[in-house]
């Protein structure tokens, strides 16, 4: 055959890795591309530099004066550097990443280039509209907003389609103030986060509390598939994902001949991508792990919750770029082939301080170990009350197929602990420690608290969110997703449960002067009332499906179409209210845009299955369906009997094929729905089970067709990069 397939085989045997310039040592690179504090130390007056240095720590407010400074200072250095753009980057609610892109050079009345760039264009971008000079400004949310500098996220340097650009990290807001954006809540519920935390720490006798930052350390897991392959394929192209595919046999041994030159070129690109990162300031290091054929992922160390979603945005970025340079593509969709493992991303978080530490690390000293404990029962606690906007905010139509599948977090969140910290915490709730209270109470309590060890060791992969060793693993989010949404709900809901854990707190210490007492009472109260959530067994276990829901209470949640709707619930809106992290505007937008998205991203790969289906799986079907009637036929003339099931087979499975797209096309013709509810629910439970029952007997057609005549690229082909 001469099909794109069978070419894309034959130009990837002849691929070579591209060839990448490495540096002499990564020191020579590292952050080289980055206006950060080193560099502002290097270039600003003492003065200026402290005054900025305070911002980026702290958060507090930059005066016009510095900020005119730091603007010149960092055109200066931008432009030492062959920069001539900048541009205001910012975070819509769509996961996406948004620039608007400006000159340094104005004209002036002569006529003559002058370059400005100064404190006020630095930290406010210009409307959205028409006013920008070099045109290349690209609107991706209809709203008119602005945007506006975040001192606290560095920036940087990147090449674009303009040359290299100076890439400022922004807010993006209305004309009215409200948050467009993932960033500004981030910020807002980190602040939330530090005043609750605040005053747990004050009432635990802490006297020097340093600003209480969020950090986040995110693993990426992702798919490279060759360019070619890619290309072939329309599903892959506008949806991310395979609408159709046979697994491949049980069993075969892919054929390795094909695919020789691919492991290097892996390898190639994974330098380049890590050099790319490093100049940047990331930190990452990547694991060259195959959990599925072609799947790998890429751990940077963790920082500031919103510098890492900030540069987890970038690292998506610029794992697509990359891939694309070495004739790959880079699948970031959490299932792009269905029966092997998908892609997640694990949100590893933690709060902390300079002056306290990392508070979900047990510590060494009683004290310690006391704030270890209440900071922890407010994440269970937290996840107990607001377990359905933890669903909530990874619901997308692709996580879908992730969730509550067999190899994936079910869609039910529970909190695993590991053995020795359930058992703590369950022997708080069953009043063990109180029990021995006689003078030998307290050792007891103490003993048993300083005994408790840092890394469990014994890690539940099934779990969607777990405790593991200093700090909360949130493994369900998308492999797709920015960051920001699970950071902002976690921090929201630790600051609701520190909020709730400092009034009990105060109320046992007024009854009862020992510390320890009033934390055990604490926790014991939290625990019978929110103990339910906590769950170390196999997640994946159907017992545990039935168990969670009729015994535990828990909610369980399989699609974004039953999980969206709990951003109206009135305690999430009064929960984000009331820590001042999202009007209730603001949430009701959220919800409008996801429940969108989630539409729209059904729709469009419904259609895409339609025409797969018709102009694709068909017409090969009715072409080998042709050949072998016409052997049988012939046959029969000469006295020879064909066996014809083959044909039977191919010419009921393309019937049924067709009339399940006649069925689907009548279904997404439906437009009179009466809620965006309602549209979501036809979506999940009307549209995507009849995209799976074409998808099944187009598959089936894969298996009974002539190979040489299949034009889609295989599995086994697509996913052979080992
Ligand atoms: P595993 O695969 O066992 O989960 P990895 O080493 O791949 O572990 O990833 C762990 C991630 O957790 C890294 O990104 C790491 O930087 C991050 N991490 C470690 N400590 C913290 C912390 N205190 N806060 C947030 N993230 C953390
Ligand atoms: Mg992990």
């Amino acid at each position: 055959g001469n099909s794109a397939r069978v070419q894309a085989i034959n130009e990837i045997t002849k691929r070579v890795p591209m060839s990448v310039e490495m540096p002499d040592t990564l020191k020579s690179i590292w952050a080289c591309d980055v206006f950060n504090l080193a560099t502002m130390e290097d270039s600003l007056s003492k003065k200026a530099f402290k005054a900025i240095k305070n911002t980026v720590q702290t958060g507090a407010a930059l005066d016009p004066a510095t900020a005119d400074v730091v603007a010149a200072a960092m055109k200066d250095w931008a432009m030492s550097k062959g920069v001539k753009f900048f541009s205001h980057i910012f975070y819509p609610m769509t996961n996406a990443t948004a620039e608007k892109h400006d000159g340094f050079i104005i004209t002036n009345a002569d006529g003559a280039a002058i370059t400005e760039f100064t404190g006020s264009l630095l930290i406010k971008g210009e409307p959205d509209g028409s006013s920008f000079p070099n045109g290349s400004l690209r609107m991706t949310n209809a709203a008119r907003g602005y945007t506006a500098w975040d001192p606290t996220s560095p920036a940087y340097i990147m090449e674009t389609d303009n040359g290299a650009t100076l890439m400022i990290p922004s807010v993006f807001m209305s004309w009215t103030g409200e948050a467009l954006d993932k960033k500004i809540p981030l910020l807002r519920s980190n602040c939330a986060m530090n005043e609750a935390a605040q005053k747990v720490l004050s009432l635990m006798g802490e006297t020097e509390i340093a600003t209480l930052n969020s950090s986040c350390g995110a693993e990426q897991e992702y798919f490279l598939v060759d360019a070619l392959f890619a290309n072939a394929r329309p599903d892959l192209l506008l949806a991310g994902r395979t609408l159709f595919g046979a697994a491949p046999a049980k069993g075969q041994e892919f054929d390795d001949h094909y695919f020789g030159a691919i492991p290097e070129r892996v390898q190639v690109f994974m330098q380049d991508f890590e050099n790319k990162l490093y100049r940047l300031g990331i930190p990452a290091k990547t694991h060259h792990n195959e959990v599925a054929p072609g799947q790998f992922e890429i751990a940077p160390y963790f920082e500031s919750a919103n510098v890492a979603s900030d540069h987890q945005q970038l690292m998506m970025t610029i794992l697509k770029v990359t891939a694309k340079q070495h004739g790959f593509m880079c699948l970031l969709h959490e299932k792009p082939f269905a029966g092997v493992n998908g892609s997640g991303k694990h949100v590893n978080w933690s709060v902390g301080n300079a002056t306290q530490g990392n508070l979900l690390d047990p510590g060494n000293t009683p004290n310690e170990n006391l704030n270890f404990l209440l900071f922890c029962g407010a994440v269970i606690r937290g996840v107990h009350t607001y377990g359905p906007l933890l669903r909530a905010v990874i619901a997308t139509a692709s996580n879908d197929h992730r969730l509550g599948a067999n190899e994936a977090p079910p869609a039910i969140i529970s909190v695993y602990l590991g053995d020795q910290l359930e058992k703590l915490f369950l022997d708080i709730k069953e009043g063990k420690l109180e029990a021995t209270a006689s003078g030998g109470l307290m050792d007891l309590g103490l003993d048993q608290i300083l005994k408790f060890e840092r890394d469990p060791g014994d890690r539940n992969r099934t779990s969607p969110f777990a405790f593991t060793g200093n700090r909360f693993e949130f493994r369900a989010v998308g492999s797709s997703q920015s960051v920001s949404g699970p950071l902002v709900a976690m921090n929201t809901i630790l600051a609701d449960s520190l909020e709730w854990v400092a009034d009990q707190l105060e109320k046992a210490l007024s009854t009862d002067s020992n510390q320890v007492l009033a934390v055990i009472t604490v926790l014991k109260k939290l625990m019978d009332e929110h103990g339910n959530v906590v769950f170390g067994g196999d997640g994946y276990s159907s017992e545990w499906h039935t168990k969670a829901v009729e015994e535990r209470g828990l909610k369980n949640l399989p699609t974004s179409a039953d999980a969206l709707p709990y951003l109206r619930d009135p305690s999430i809106v009064e929960l984000f209210e009331s820590t001042g992290v999202l009007t209730p505007v603001e949430l009701k937008s959220r919800f409008d845009v996801y429940a969108e998205q989630y539409i729209l991203s059904i729709e469009v790969e419904a259609k895409l299955v339609i025409d797969m289906a018709k102009t694709t799986i068909y017409p090969t079907a009715m072409s080998y369906l042709s050949d072998l009637l016409a052997v049988v036929s012939e046959g029969s003339g000469l006295g020879i009997t064909v066996d014809a099931s083959t044909a039977k087979t191919i010419a009921e499975e393309s019937n049924a094929m067709m009339t399940a797209v006649a069925e689907l096309s009548d279904a997404l013709a439906q437009h009179d729905f009466d809620s965006t509810d309602a549209h979501m629910n036809h979506c999940a439970f009307t549209i995507r089970p009849l995209m799976d029952k074409i998808r099944e007997h187009g598959d089936l057609l894969e298996c009974e067709i002539a190979d040489e005549l299949w034009p889609l690229p295989k599995y086994r082909e697509m996913l052979f990069i080992k």
